[in-house]
């Protein structure tokens, strides 16, 4: 059994009864849409047309919100319809950023996420979708797709249907009839600031206009004249500085004992207090931070103990906070035993450290909603940034603690060539052809668009160009060029995040 609609674009009239309905039936709080109708206008007068699309989960039947959701508040249910508890959700934001359709909302009233749940309560009783029993031309059509002889199976096999993003391999259980496909597909909308009834929030105007910037750089298109006119407002940026910050200080965690570790294998500066105990201590310090930045995110921070006590295996959420807790049990160890027998953890040290810098690249690849975050290299790239972030804060502590002259230069050494990987990735990354539109928007806003500023000014010149020159170049620069390299670093994570989620999803 695979529950599924049909929107039939040929008789909705846009009316909005179906949001109307399911905001009724589901206490959907003002602001906030489970189901709404997109208007889209195509062409230039006199010849133009107005589509309505009716948007909503798609109740994927590869859910990518189910598998990164870390406390199983979202499920598919055994008849295919994706379920979610409100009791179990930690308010992480992580399944706004695995859909790729814009179907997730933040309840204001209870601080969890909630979606269209395809009414399960009623069909549980015998009826029908709230939205499916009001619409008056019966456009929306719901049933088991796996039923030969139900009418939406036999719609399904007769017409021509058309999915949202086919391309994201979710396997959609929402069907569109004549639908066109500028009104299915974000990318081909041109950014409209305010809609025919109504002001856009400013957050949502902001983006808007950072896109139509890098837009404007582009070849007009088929969907070039295609522009929505009317929609619901959305969430423009679930993840802020403090995801920002939490990549930066995890880096600065990782790297530390991940420093303390190769000297050992490197015979650096053995004995030195520096990788003794200060790198353990800039390990855990800055540990507890990026844990204390990633409770603080949640919108339930008091459920945090969820993802340890209630996890759901697949969601790199998970993952990453055992990898997290078992790397902050090697620095405890490292901190506390002799340095005698430090060599004992040198292995389970560079193994977590990687892990503990890496596990982000899995954690954002399973954000499938922002193409731009599903980069190969951003796996390379988060462990080079874990060898910035270490070099360069055990520059900065072992100049203050007054280190041997060979521990800190050790560590100079190392920031200059994690800062030329540093470089060739960014080129690597934002240089090269892109996947596809999405990433190359989102990759144009950093380095020709809103975030150029930041990005050129202050992630290249200054954190890669002018760190590199005081540490190789500038006699006694090394505490400037690791805090210069350190700034960069930040200024790009964040610029990196928010990037990502400038591109509009719906
Ligand atoms: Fe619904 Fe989005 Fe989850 Fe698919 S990924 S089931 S559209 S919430």
């Amino acid at each position: 059994m695979r529950y599924g609609f049909v929107i039939d674009h040929r008789r909705c009239i846009g009316c909005h009864a179906c949001t109307v309905a399911c905001k009724e039936e589901n206490q959907v709080p003002l602001g906030a849409f489970r189901t709404w109708v997109k208007y889209v206008e195509k062409g230039a007068f006199p010849h133009t047309r107005r589509y309505f699309s009716v948007l909503r989960c798609n109740h994927c039947d590869n859910a990518p919100c189910v598998a990164i959701c870390p406390t199983v508040a979202l499920y598919r249910r055994p008849d295919g319809i994706v379920d979610f508890d409100g009791a179990r959700c930690i308010g992480c934001k992580s399944c706004m950023q695995g859909c790729p359709y814009d179907a997730l909302y933040i309840d204001p009233n209870t601080n969890t996420a909630a979606k269209c749940h395809y009414c399960a309560h009623r069909l549980e009783v015998g009826l029908e979708p709230a939205c499916v029993i009001v619409c008056p031309e019966r456009a929306i059509i719901a049933g088991d797709l796996d039923a030969p002889a139900s009418p939406i199976a036999r719609l399904v096999a007769r017409e021509q249907v058309e999915m949202r993003k086919p391309e994201q391999g979710t396997r959609p259980k929402v069907f569109y009839v004549g639908a066109d496909s500028s009104a299915l597909t974000p990318s081909l909308q041109a950014p409209a600031p305010a809609y025919l009834w109504g002001q856009r929030s400013e957050g949502e105007v902001d983006l808007v206009r950072m896109a139509a910037a890098v837009q404007a750089l582009e070849p007009a298109g088929d969907g070039a004249l295609s522009r929505p006119v009317y929609d619901a407002p959305h969430a423009p940026r679930p993840w802020g500085w403090k995801v920002s910050a939490y990549l930066w200080t995890k880096s600065i965690s990782a790297g530390a004992l991940m420093m303390a570790a190769l000297d050992r294998v490197m015979q650096l500066a053995r004995g030195d207090a520096l990788f003794d105990t200060a790198a353990a201590m800039v390990a855990l310090i800055f540990l507890a931070l990026t844990m204390g930045l990633l409770v603080w995110d949640l919108k339930r921070p008091d459920r945090f103990h969820f993802v340890l006590l209630k996890p759901q295996w697949r969601s790199w959420l998970v993952r990453g906070a055992f990898i997290l807790l078992a790397y902050g049990v090697v620095a405890v160890l490292w901190l506390l035993l002799p340095a005698a027998h430090h060599r004992l953890l040198v292995v389970p040290a560079l193994v977590l450290a990687a892990g503990a810098a890496g596990y982000s690249a899995f954690l954002f690849g399973q954000a499938e909603g922002r193409d731009f975050w599903q980069s190969p290299l951003l796996l390379p790239h988060l462990i080079v940034a874990a060898l910035i972030g270490g070099a360069a804060s055990l520059v900065l502590v072992g100049t203050l603690t007054g280190a041997s002259d060979t521990a800190v230069l050790s560590m100079a050494g190392f920031l200059a060539v994690a800062l030329i990987l540093h470089g060739g990735l960014l080129f690597a990354e934002l240089g090269v052809t892109h996947a596809n539109t999405d990433v190359a928007r989102a990759a144009r806003l950093i380095t020709r668009g809103a975030y150029r500023t930041r990005f050129w000014g202050v992630s290249v010149v200054v954190g890669v160009l002018l760190a590199f020159v005081a540490i190789v170049l500038v006699p006694g620069g090394m505490v400037i060029g690791a805090l210069l390299a350190l700034a960069g670093l930040w200024v790009y994570e964040d610029v990196w995040v928010r990037a990502g989620q400038s591109v509009p999803l719906s």
